[in-house]
């Protein structure tokens, strides 16, 4: 059995800084970081068959099919470069793909080590996703308010003009948000009964939390197998 390596899922609400806590542990822990959503808007600037599909979904806020993104989860977590870990953002988001995903690491012979949610609530995760800007060309993201640019709707790094993501207007927040709520909540009772479960406050600094984070996935890894 392939153990060697730390799995970790972030779990959140859309806001809840799962993708910086991502970059930041896959850079620590030297893994790769995945994400749906980035893999999505990959394809969808790719102008890819399934890129066209996704942004219909993406745009409105609602989830892209469970069969879609299963199968692009299954094809990455095959890919060599996950053999060592990997840390998954975004995914799962419904119990179907919850129940693709224990599926599927039972055939590639992997076990979670942690999964991580970050809880903040409601009306900071609001303000944090309209407030966001993000930089089409490298990717680095900003905020208005708490993280704003030194030139306005320019990014810092490559001087390429800022952009609001399309699915980051206030309706389509709100309604990300319920989504989360009906769809990705139930997951936090689905993985507390695995005792895989590790509750973060994500309204800390993002070192800190990332801090925390850090120290919950080696616990985890430390943790007996029959716990799981
Ligand atoms: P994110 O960047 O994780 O907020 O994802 C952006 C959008 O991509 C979501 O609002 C969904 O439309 C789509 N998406 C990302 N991950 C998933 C997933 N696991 N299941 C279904 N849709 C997803």
């Amino acid at each position: 059995m392939s153990n060697s390596g730390l799995r970790i899922l972030l779990l959140g609400a859309p806001g809840a800084g799962k993708g910086t806590q991502a970059a930041l542990l896959a850079k620590t822990l030297k893994v790769p970081h995945i994400s749906t959503g980035d893999m999505f808007r990959a394809a969808k600037a790719a102008g890819s068959p399934m890129g066209v599909m996704a942004r219909k979904y993406m745009e409105r806020g609602e989830l892209v099919p469970d069969k879609v993104t299963i199968g692009i989860v299954e094809e990455r977590l095959k890919q060599k470069d996950t053999a060592h870990g990997w840390i998954l953002d975004g995914f799962p988001r419904t119990p179907g793909q919850a129940a693709a995903l224990d599926d599927l690491l039972a055939r590639l012979h992997q076990q979670l080590d942690a999964v991580v949610k970050l809880t903040v609530p409601r009306e900071e995760l609001i303000r944090r996703l309209t407030g966001r800007r993000v930089c089409p060309d490298c990717g680095a993201n900003y905020h208005v308010d708490s993280a704003p640019p030194k030139k306005d709707g320019v990014c810092d790094r490559c001087a390429h003009a800022l952009e609001q993501r399309e699915d980051d207007s206030e309706a389509t927040v709100m309604h990300r948000l319920d989504v989360y709520n009906e769809s990705t909540r139930p997951l936090i009772a689905f993985y507390e009964k695995k005792g895989v479960l590790h509750r973060i406050d994500g309204t800390q600094p993002v070192n800190v939390v990332n801090a925390e984070v850090v120290a919950a996935a080696r616990a985890g890894a430390k943790a007996p197998v029959k716990a799981r």
